[in-house]
């Protein structure tokens, strides 16, 4: 039994997300995390919210509320609406959690103790107004290039010209839009990057089975220009993980916080720790999966994301553990943790002839989409279409036709025809007598082929390719029941309709344990009318067509998947084309 550890990138907390944020990185970790539970490997699947930074605070501050109450109510919404989706995360977990708090400052003291942190002194701008420092980005002002006159400290949006906030004429606080701004000096930590660049290297380069589309983003960020540069771990705000020097006070940075980027990728490992004190588990359960010198070294680790994320994952976290484990190693601290393993990365999802954009409400959430459809409607499309080679675009016509054809007219269809006629020629159980003959032997060839290429293919972490081997295995036994017949052969030779009726029926099961990673709800629904708990992989397909015997009961399911109306389609579209209310 292997053991697999698989993170998703955690989504940020301020909104819910939509159907592009979902397929970039939450639903393809689940689909492969209920396939390797589906094989018997053990696994432990983490994902959480990622709550500190600026735009937490902003965000509490429209809705009226304390930042620490709104984190925690759209955590409430967040793992609402993943548990709807069907989402079968171990733990869903918040990295401001008192975990994640212990661990970040814990990491940062390793990082000190190993002189990978310096202290920078620099001048930021305070907003008199406010009582706080402005981060670059919520500076507005006029563009000394364009003209602009919502140009903001970082970048103008209207020319892309990279500004500073000095830049900006009349600046402005993007918060309150106050212009009593002063430039105050401040000192903030550093991790030294530029000081692992080479480890980092080295350990990119031993990554000889990842897409070169990862190792790229990788390289580009390491020996681009300057190569890389260190970067600010701490801000000055009250929201976010207390910066310490492991459980020690942190001289001069008083009233300061780990920046976001700093104490979100802790998260995972935090999560993991969340998991076992919500389950009453000891630490050496969590330890396990995380730290190589607790049993962590058999641990497969994969990571999901979007490609956007790639730069976060190869080089600043992997920074952060790499720095520890190295310092661990000189001064002979058994304390290593796990470097991820394999990272999945995904280009975008585009919605009917544009982007996703959540500020203008274009494109379906992931609540509006549970209002309208189940789960397993959305999973399906989004997975078979799941933007991997390149970008991939939703539209309601590709959505109709594939809900319809794949789901209703092969599945469903396959599942109603064959517990219907079994019905009313034997009864609800699965009918005796007959035998297997050529026409079914080459029917079990055919799925076994079939199957191991699935298999190779959940394996691979190739979602479109999986996809369409599923729908080939579905589609194998749609032809088999047109050709056997066995409404047709029933008159003349009912036995051997009965040894069809009996294959059909436990295809049924078999579509059901392969489909779960897909479609789980449909699967159990499925496994529910076969009336069976038998979810074991058909490593011998055969052997797996057996499953149910004779005189088993069985009950016909209700429509497995209604078909989307033309009216449907044509509403939906309408209403989802922007600003959501
Ligand atoms: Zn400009």
């Amino acid at each position: 039994m292997a053991r697999i550890l698989i993170t998703s990138a955690i989504p940020y907390i301020n909104g819910i997300k939509h159907l592009g944020n979902l397929i970039g990185s939450q639903l393809p970790a689940d689909l492969y995390a209920r396939y390797q539970r589906g094989r018997g490997n053990e696994v432990l699947f983490l994902c959480a919210t990622d709550e500190h930074g600026t735009p937490a605070e902003l965000a509490a501050a429209k809705a009226g509320k304390p930042v620490a109450e709104y984190c925690a109510d759209m955590y409430a919404i967040q793992a609402d609406i993943a548990n709807r989706f069907g989402l079968s995360f171990d733990h869903f977990g918040r990295s401001s959690s008192e975990q994640n708090k212990r661990l970040t400052q814990h990491f940062a003291g390793k990082l000190d103790d190993a002189g990978l942190i310096r202290e920078v002194s620099e001048k930021q701008v305070y907003s008199n107004a406010d009582g706080r420092f402005l981060p670059d980005r919520y500076i507005e002002g006029t563009c000394p290039n364009c003209g602009y006159d919502r140009a903001r400290g970082d970048q103008c949006e209207n020319c892309t010209k990279q500004l500073d906030p000095t830049d900006l004429i009349e600046p402005r606080s993007a918060i309150s839009g106050s212009t009593d701004l002063e430039v105050r000096e401040t000192k903030h930590l550093y991790l030294r990057q530029s000081a692992m660049k080479d480890k980092l290297d080295a350990w990119i380069d031993s990554k000889t089975d990842w897409p070169v589309l990862t190792t790229s983003i990788a390289k580009k960020w390491l020996h681009d220009g300057d190569g890389l540069q260190d970067r600010g771990i701490t801000r000055d705000l009250d929201w976010g993980v207390p910066v310490k020097k492991g459980d020690q006070d942190w001289p001069g940075m008083e009233g300061k916080v780990f920046y976001v980027w700093f104490d979100a990728p802790i998260e995972y490992i935090a999560c993991a720790k969340e998991w076992a004190d919500a389950n009453g588990r000891a630490d050496a359960d969590w330890e396990r999966w995380w730290r190589t010198d607790k049993g962590a070294d058999d641990v497969r680790y994969v990571q999901f994301m979007g490609k956007d994320n790639v730069p976060f994952h190869t080089l600043s976290f992997p920074a952060t553990i790499l720095g520890t484990n190295t310092h661990n190693e000189e001064t002979g601290s058994p304390e290593r943790w796990k470097l991820v393993d394999y990272i999945k990365s995904f280009n975008y999802l585009n919605y009917d002839g544009g982007q996703f954009s959540t500020s203008q409400g274009r494109g379906v959430f992931m609540d509006q989409a549970l209002d309208i459809l189940p789960a397993d409607y959305w999973r399906w499309w989004l997975l078979s279409h799941a933007p991997e080679s390149s970008d991939s675009e939703f539209t309601w016509e590709n959505f109709q036709q594939s809900v319809n054809k794949d789901l209703a007219d092969v599945l469903g269809n396959f599942v109603s025809r064959i517990t219907k006629f079994c019905r009313s020629k034997f009864g609800e159980a699965v009918p005796d007598g007959g035998q297997f003959g050529p026409r079914e032997q080459a029917l079990i060839e055919e799925l076994t082929k079939r199957v191991r290429a699935y298999e190779g293919h959940m394996e691979a972490m190739e979602v479109r390719k999986s996809a369409q081997e599923l729908r080939a295995i579905w589609v194998a036994g749609n032809e088999y029941l047109q050709a056997a017949a066995p409404w047709s052969t029933f008159k003349e030779d009912p036995e051997q309709a009965a040894a069809q009726v009996r294959l059909g029926l436990n295809l049924i099961r078999l579509y059901a344990v392969l489909s779960a990673p897909f479609i789980p709800d449909t699967s159990a629904r499925m496994l529910s009318a076969m009336n069976t708990l038998d979810t074991s992989w058909p490593d011998d397909v055969a052997t797996a067509l057996n499953a149910l015997p004779s005189g088993h009961d069985f009950t016909v399911p209700d429509v497995l998947f209604a078909k989307i109306t033309d009216e449907q389609r044509e509403e939906w579209q309408e209403k989802f084309a922007g600003t959501r209310d």
